[in-house]
Parts: structure tokens; C-alpha cells; sequence
């Protein structure tokens, strides 16, 4: 299991190190040629417009986008999830359409704004998740074959649809690994019993 994690801009490093505590096999992903032969693909947080336009200069963003569509597993966090969604509210924004649903950007306000909560995610048991919160995004719309996985203060904030996983929050800069665990259960992978 190897996961490919798009590393233009943003917090891919802690996703790397994330997955290597899980003893997943990751590899940096720059150019389209890194995508061979990875088994699933990381979006991580950082800022929208900057990992688009870096994604357009590296001609990532068709294969990227046949990635998604084509059903392979998919982990976005925070701006990787504005990336994927099929719309932005109130900005003409690019993205590569591959989720269906609306997301609103920096929901919560500005940096200073940014904050951490307990989430209750069922999908991953009784124990709070802590959820890590920066200049996070909303959705807002959630298409008819979309899963709601977790909501905070009544917005939605974790979603999946098919082999995607979006979260508007940052699993990655937690020592909690459940989430990462259970995207690479979801990619078909043996990893040992873990004790968050
Ligand atoms: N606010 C950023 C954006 O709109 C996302 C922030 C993040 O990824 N932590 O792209």
C-alpha cells in the first residue's frame, strides 16, 4: 500500500508522517509521473488558490481529477476538500469538481479564528475526536450519495462520497490517527491495531 501525498503547498508533511506512524508507505507527489503506482491519493490543507495554481503549472490537476473520478481512494483535508468540491459559494474559484458538494471557504473567519473542538465522529467510535480547525471551510450543500460523517455546532465537516473522504478540519496535526486508520482500512490495507 502506497499512498500518494500532493506536496505543491501546505501540511503534506504531517499527513507523511501521519501515514508512516500507521506503517504506511508514502511518496511525494509533484509531477503526474509520481502518481505511478501509488494506491491512493492525499490532499492536504494549506491554501486553495495557491495548491490550484501549483497543480495547473505541474499538470496535476487532469490527472488528479481522473484519479477521483475514477473512483480511487481519496483522502482531502481542509483546502485539499475546497479543491475537490463541485462548487464554491460566492466565488468563481477553479476546482476540480470531482465531489458533489458545495463548500464555503474560511467559514469560521480569519486566522485568529481558528480553534480546536471535540468532534463526534460515530464512524470512529465513542471517543472524541479533537478537531483542529484553521481558516476551515464549511460544506454547505451535500449531494443525494454523499455521507454526512460528522457535524460541528450544526455545520458539516466531514463527509465521504464513494472512495473520497473530505474533512474541513486537519486530522493530520493531531496525534489522534483514527481517521488516517480508517482511510487506509477504507483503501483495502492490513494495518496493525492501533491504540489512539
Ligand atoms: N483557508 C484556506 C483556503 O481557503 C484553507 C485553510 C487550510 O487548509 N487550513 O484555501
Amino acid at each position: 500500500m502506497r499512498i500518494g501525498i500532493l506536496a505543491l503547498q501546505g501540511d503534506f508533511a504531517a499527513h507523511q508522517q501521519a501515514f508512516a506512524r500507521l506503517g504506511a508507505e508514502t511518496t511525494l507527489v509533484r509531477t503526474p509521473s509520481a502518481m505511478d503506482g501509488i494506491h491512493a491519493l492525499v490532499l492536504p490543507g494549506g491554501e486553495s488558490t495557491t495548491i490550484w495554481k501549483m497543480m495547473e503549472w505541474s499538470g496535476l490537476t487532469g490527472p488528479i481529477k481522473d484519479w477521483a473520478s475514477s473512483g480511487r481512494p481519496l483522502l482531502a483535508t481542509c483546502a485539499g476538500a475546497i479543491l475537490c468540491a463541485s462548487s464554491i459559494d460566492h466565488l468563481d474559484q477553479p476546482t476540480l469538481e470531482v465531489a458533489d458538494v458545495s463548500v464555503r471557504r474560511n467559514a469560521y473567519g480569519r486566522q485568529r479564528e481558528s480553534f480546536e473542538a471535540p468532534l463526534n465522529i460515530p464512524s470512529l467510535g465513542d471517543k472524541p475526536f479533537p478537531g483542529v480547525f484553521i481558516r476551515s471551510p464549511q460544506f454547505t450543500r451535500l449531494g443525494k450519495d454523499v455521507d454526512l460523517l460528522c457535524e460541528h455546532d450544526g455545520k458539516t465537516v466531514l463527509v465521504r462520497e464513494g472512495s473520497l473522504l473530505l474533512s474541513a478540519f486537519h486530522p493530520e496535526m493531531t496525534e489522534d490517527l483514527r481517521l488516517h486508520d480508517l482511510f487506509l482500512q477504507a483503501c483495502g490495507a492490513s494495518t496493525p491495531a492501533i491504540s489512539p
